[in-house]
């Protein structure tokens, strides 16, 4: 069988290109002769595609010199407890402001180890639309405002990066990162689960100012501990080659693609294909204010759920895989990963408009 359209949330597409010189490669990589997996994290080999991979992230996001990159492992669960453990006293007030279902999961995370404050939550309007910014209640105290630019199961994302003063402001970009350029300096720090934007899971790629590196407690195990990370190069213990490796590919795909100007102008266009023709169909809903709507996770339901598993089943039929959407919301769910072509949306469009006028 041949590869379908991946709309997967995650784990999700990687780009074909990739895929393929992994596969190329995989047998017998550079000068190594062996594997990427088969070689030691500390040879210079790796060590040089680590230093390159940073290189050229720093380069497609113009991470300023006063930020470290870190390659850990954990998922962005774990970083959920490490964040709080690393950046606050445990007496010390943290303000999450929470626009889904992940910002909820980190809140509830830190609050064996800081003073969680829910700063603002869109809870209440089933988290269909953004908190306005002067709803906001700031702790001038507290350690840090954490947010989700981009809420993956709700599909509801930041257009812009929110103004919270002097308090460091720490993103969970994991289904955002690279989706379209962005301003690093306004970050204290960000953190993104590799598996959707950056390859395959178990890889945590995290970018944060120094000055937060400083606050991180002697008193923690080393292992949790972000500045002995960044002390080590990321290499404390062994990292994920593997997948830092498949990191390592994509970052110059996507270089080599044009970089975030226009990766962004792509999903841009991606989802506005989607959307206009969701709002246009009479037939399908997505139920997020139009001011918050996600570039990358677009759910959307159909006039009568028992229509759901012959939408599914058709969709699989003819190739567009992985829409059914997340088992909180229901529905659908499109993901628009920067893997994902804009011939892949065309094909689901095609299928939606043919599957409403037959199902009217
Ligand atoms: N945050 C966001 C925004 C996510 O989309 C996900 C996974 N879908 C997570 C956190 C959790 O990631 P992991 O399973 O890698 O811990």
């Amino acid at each position: 069988m041949s590869r379908g359209y991946n709309f997967s949330a995650g784990p999700a597409a990687v780009p074909e290109a990739v895929l393929r010189q992994a596969q190329a490669e995989l047998l017998d990589w550079g000068k190594a002769r062996a594997s990427v997996m088969e070689i030691s994290h500390r040879g210079k080999d790796f060590i040089a595609l680590a230093a390159e991979s940073e290189q050229d992230l720093r380069k497609l996001l113009n991470i300023p010199q006063s930020y470290k990159v870190l390659f850990l492992q954990g998922g962005a669960t774990q970083h959920f407890a490490q964040i709080p453990m690393n950046f606050a006293r445990r007496d010390q007030a943290v303000d999450y402001v929470v626009t889904g279902h992940w910002g909820e999961k980190a809140a509830s995370e830190a609050k064996t180890l800081a003073q969680v404050r829910i700063a603002a939550s869109g809870k209440d309007g089933n988290y269909s639309a953004i908190p306005a910014r002067a709803t906001w209640q700031l702790d001038p105290g507290a350690a840090y405002v954490h947010y989700t630019p981009n809420e993956t199961i709700h599909g509801v994302e930041f257009q812009d990066v929110p103004d919270v003063g002097a308090l460091p402001l720490i993103a969970d970009m994991s289904s955002d990162i690279l989706s379209r350029p962005i301003d690093v300096s306004r970050f204290g720090a960000i953190y993104a689960g590799a598996q959707k934007n950056i390859g395959a899971s178990g890889l945590v790629v995290m970018i944060v100012r120094e000055d937060l590196l400083a606050r991180c407690p002697k008193d923690i195990p080393k292992i949790f501990n972000y500045a002995e990370h960044a002390a080590n190069d990321s290499m404390l213990n062994t990292p994920n080659t593997f997948g830092w490796y498949l990191a390592s590919l994509i970052f110059k795909w996507l270089l080599a693609e044009g970089g975030m100007q226009a990766i962004g102008a792509r999903n841009r266009a991606k989802q506005e294909l989607l959307y206009g023709y969701i709002d246009g169909s009479g037939y399908y809903k997505n139920p997020v204010d139009k001011s918050a709507r996600s570039w990358m996770n677009v759910p959307f339901t159909l006039p009568r759920a028992e229509l759901d598993a012959a939408f599914l089943k058709e969709a699989e039929a003819a190739g567009l895989m992985a829409l059914k959407g997340h088992r909180a919301l229901g529905g659908m769910r499109a993901s628009l990963y920067n893997a994902v072509s804009l011939e892949a949306v065309q094909a689901l469009v095609g299928f939606m408009r043919d599957f409403a006028r037959r199902n009217g």
